[in-house]
């Protein structure tokens, strides 16, 4: 056990998007390194836009991506007495100060600033109000040392320095009495024992206001590591123009978490040109140190990429049961049908999702194959009422189904009628199939069975033209 502790701390007002879940499985992966601790904390004090559904939702996603925390989740919500303690302290201590300046009147300042070319920041009006008033108020951290500066070194991008003046006497507390987040990550980060923030570059602006009050509240500082962000293929901010970027929506889409987590880690970490990890190499070589500085870019072929890699090569039964609600949503019931692992191994080489390959599993649970029109065209002709009735015969002969008797009765069919192997095999797999891709032909006829073989040729039967 080391004693690094890093947190992911989500704000439950959405669900998980692959930006956030890209700075989770980061935190996952240096404490499962450093044998350290990974704490989960749910950001809920913005009490109108945090939902339970987005709670559900978050802990929803990081249980598919298997990533599990070690301590949490903790809710902010319930830790409102400690905030209202440590506001009362800063009081206490003249760090911080009740402003009683209405939403008007900073309005108007701030449009003035504008206006004059200032930067709209809080002109200090009651930063050095004497005496208490019942007003309604907000509480302010007093900004400390205005001619000074702070800086930090930040693990991915280095020693960044902000001059006091740049900052504003922040708001920590809300009229209604709620703390705002900069002053609530600052206490929990410091309460929780956390000594690493790794976190998305949008709080870097964030941090040196944080650090002001880590030192007010008398905590240590820790170290951070801001995480760049995620950009679409046009290089902006990745977004919903972009296609999904909800990680949910990718298991919806039948990818395995396995290829999510390989691709996520990559979109900002490598390790020489290795694009393949598995999550236990991902835990043996992960650093931080090695998250580049620059924004990555989405790539939706690489995922589906990485993710044919991973169905190809799944255990087809721990594929089994990912694949059965992708099956039942298809209307497709696998009992009484084939085999569905072997119907899943004759899959496995051209499914790059688990939709696709609930899709190419449709023709083997169907009572009769749907023909495709280029199929039913080139097929069911009466040109080939002869061949179909003697490959009906020599199948249902044919008295076990493996692949040496089925090439003999193939073959008795080849010789009997003078035909070519492809001039046999194609015509009999699409009465099998209705056109649909799938694997050769002998396995083919060894997952469906003689029943169904010698069924779905009469069917053919039936319906030539
Ligand atoms: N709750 C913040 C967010 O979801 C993250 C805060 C942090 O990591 O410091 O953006």
């Amino acid at each position: 056990m080391s004693d690094l502790r890093v947190r992911f701390a989500p704000s439950p007002t959405g669900y998980l998007h692959i930006g956030g879940a890209r700075t989770a499985l980061f935190n996952y992966l240096l404490a499962k390194k450093e044998q350290g601790t990974f704490v989960l904390r749910i950001e809920d004090t913005d009490i109108e836009r945090s939902t339970q559904e987005s709670v559900d939702a978050i802990l929803d996603a990081m249980s598919w991506l298997g990533l599990s925390c070690d301590e949490g989740p903790f809710y902010q919500t319930e830790r409102f007495d400690l905030y209202r303690q440590k506001v009362q302290q800063l009081l206490d201590e003249g760090k911080a100060y009740p402003c009683y300046c209405t939403a008007e009147e900073l309005d108007a300042k701030r449009e003035e600033a504008t206006k004059e070319g200032r930067k709209p920041k809080y002109d200090g009006t009651c930063r050095n109000l004497s005496g208490q008033s019942d007003a309604p108020h907000v509480v302010r951290f007093k900004l400390p040392d205005p001619d000074g500066e702070i800086g930090f070194v930040d693990r991915i991008k280095g020693a960044i320095t902000v001059r006091n003046e740049e900052l504003d006497d922040l708001i920590i507390q809300r009229t209604d009495g709620t703390p705002t987040y900069n002053l609530v990550v600052v206490i929990d980060d410091a309460e929780m024992g956390i000594n690493l923030v790794i976190r998305g570059d949008d709080h870097i602006n964030n941090t040196p206001r944080q650090i002001h009050l880590y030192r007010a509240l008398g905590y240590e500082v820790p170290q951070f590591a801001h995480v760049p962000m995620i950009l679409g293929d046009d290089k902006t901010r990745l977004s919903k123009r972009h296609g999904a970027t909800s990680v949910m929506a990718y298991q919806e889409q039948g990818l395995l978490p396995e290829a999510l987590i390989n691709y996520l880690v990559r979109l900002g970490w490598s390790y020489g040109d290795e694009e393949i990890f598995s999550l236990d190499e991902l835990v043996e070589k992960f650093s931080i140190d090695a998250v580049g500085r620059s924004a990555g870019v989405f790539n939706p072929d690489k995922l589906l990429w990485l993710n044919s890699h991973y169905i190809k090569t799944s255990d087809p039964a721990a594929l089994a049961k990912l694949l059965l609600p992708f099956l039942t949503r298809q209307g497709i019931d696998p009992s009484g049908g084939p085999d569905l692992i072997a119907v899943i191994q004759g899959l496995q080489e051209r499914s790059s999702t688990l939709v696709q390959m609930a899709e190419g599993a449709a023709f083997y649970y169907a009572d009769q194959p749907e023909f495709n029109d280029k199929a039913a065209a080139k097929f069911l002709i009466e040109d080939n009422r002869t061949l179909f009735g003697e490959l009906k015969s020599a199948l249902e002969a044919c008295s076990s189904y493996d692949e040496a008797n089925l090439e003999s009765a193939l073959n008795s069919v080849i010789e009997k009628l003078g035909l070519k192997f492809g001039k046999v095999a194609q015509p009999l797999r699409a009465a099998l199939t209705g056109g649909a891709p799938s694997p050769g032909i002998y396995e083919l006829l060894e997952v469906l069975g003689q029943q169904r073989v010698v069924n779905r040729i009469d069917n053919a039967l039936n319906r030539l033209n």
